[in-house]
């Protein structure tokens, strides 16, 4: 017999999103094909970095701390099914921030509900703890000691080739974007094309495209995702100082200055890189090299912070984008006009951590087995940015 094998769920994008949500429609005996453009957790894909955090504290979103919970029981499980205990991390998560910060307030709350393991610290304490670090403004802290780092690209690697050993198919293959603002011509209710010409078929396609969602979905998307730059440092240590190595330095988020970082992982470096969103991007044209403007900046932050790395060299860096959605929650919804076609995504610069629990997510919506999530629901995305989710 001729013809293109008929699979039940065609997944387009093999990000974390993707992936999980592949591995975990195969775990439930759907046949599967994922589909990448450029391969899993690619150099400009936002999946592929090499690290990314994982912590519980989300302020009073708690969806986000129960799905992390959640998140990291599973990504630990298959780390250790796979012999991958490396690509997670404990070096615990620091959160600092000036007096009274409400963000801090409602994640004690929050994590104390969750039964997440936490520790208080004050001003004195964080001086006496880490003393690498300025405090100047800093006087509130959360230690969270179970959560830490994954290694980001190594991680899709692992999911991915776990899905593939349980029967999913991959394949490299490009899903042509559409001509104009309209929707994807190659689209019909029971195929796709790439853009060689090879035809996909299945009873229901999920994309997870990251950033090219809004490229793909132009006519619904292209002002409901915005894609950002977002650039990442790596800043060399002094020889043999131990101070910025876990356990010294934990992974660690400074809320008054919007930036965070992690210890020197993998002797790579201190990372370090601004949570604030850069200017609006198109994945496949931005600069992937830092300008000088941006390396002044981060001089200056770190001098401040980390000041015995003022004239620390920069070792490494990295420029990615986040695929932010208006205010930061998850898009996930069946596409408004096409019933069979689903959207994931929208990760919105903390999205990786959750790549298990929106795997599960996805896969109960598509067996009809769970209730939608108002809050990722394509109606309840905006058009203008208000970030409320960090
Ligand atoms: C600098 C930075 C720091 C971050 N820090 C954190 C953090 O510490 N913790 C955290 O939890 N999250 C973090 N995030 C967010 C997180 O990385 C993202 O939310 C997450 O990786 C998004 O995954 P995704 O699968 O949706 O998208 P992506 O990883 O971008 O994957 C989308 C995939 O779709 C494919 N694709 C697109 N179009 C097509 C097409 N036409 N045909 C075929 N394939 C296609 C692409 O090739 C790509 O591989 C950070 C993001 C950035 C950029």
């Amino acid at each position: 017999m001729s013809g293109a094998k008929t699979y039940d769920v065609t997944v387009v994008g093999a990000g974390v999103f993707g992936a999980w949500t592949a591995l975990c429609l195969a775990r439930r005996g759907q046949r599967v094909l994922l589909l990448d453009a450029y391969g899993p957790g690619h150099s400009r894909s936002s999946s592929g970095d090499e690290s990314r955090i994982i912590r519980m504290g989300y302020g009073a979103d708690e969806i986000y701390t129960r799905w992390s919970q959640r998140s990291l029981v599973q990504w630990k499980e298959l780390f250790a099914a796979t012999r991958n205990e490396e690509l997670f991390r404990k070096t615990g998560v620091l959160w600092l921030a000036e007096p009274e910060n409400p963000q801090l307030r409602a994640t004690k709350d929050v994590l104390k509900r969750n039964g997440v393991e936490f520790e208080e610290l004050d001003g004195d304490g964080i001086v006496a703890r880490y003393p690498q670090i300025n405090v100047d403004g800093i006087a509130s802290g959360i230690r969270e000691p179970e959560s830490g780092v994954l290694m980001a690209r190594r991680a899709v690697t692992a999911v991915v080739a776990e899905a593939v050993r349980i029967g999913v198919e991959f394949k490299l293959a490009a899903i042509a974007e559409p001509h104009g603002n309209g929707e994807i011509e190659s689209l019909s209710s029971t195929a796709i094309e790439g853009s060689a010409g090879e035809r996909f078929t299945a009873k229901t396609f999920v994309f997870a495209c990251g950033a090219w969602l809004a490229k793909l979905f132009p006519e619904i998307l292209a002002d409901r995702i915005f894609a950002t730059r977002q650039s990442v440092f790596y800043f060399g240590i002094p020889g043999g100082d131990g101070r910025f190595s876990p356990p010294a330095l934990p992974t660690w988020l400074i809320k008054n200055d919007e930036c965070y970082g992690m210890p020197d992982l993998e002797s790579r470096g201190l990372k370090i890189a601004l949570d604030k969103h850069g200017e609006r991007v198109d994945p496949d044209t931005q600069s992937r090299m830092v300008a000088p403007e941006e390396i002044a900046e981060i001089r200056r932050y770190v001098a401040y912070r980390f000041p015995a790395l003022a004239h620390a060299p920069i070792v490494e860096t990295r420029v990615c984008q986040y695929e932010n959605t208006s205010n930061g929650d998850f898009l996930i919804d069946r596409h408004a006009t096409l019933s069979n076609v689903w959207l994931a995504g929208g990760g919105s610069g903390h999205g990786f951590k959750h790549g298990p629990a929106v795997g599960e997510y996805v896969t109960g919506q598509l067996l009809d087995e769970i209730e939608p999530e108002e809050r990722f629901l394509f109606d309840n995305k905006d058009t203008v940015q208000r970030r409320t989710v960090y």
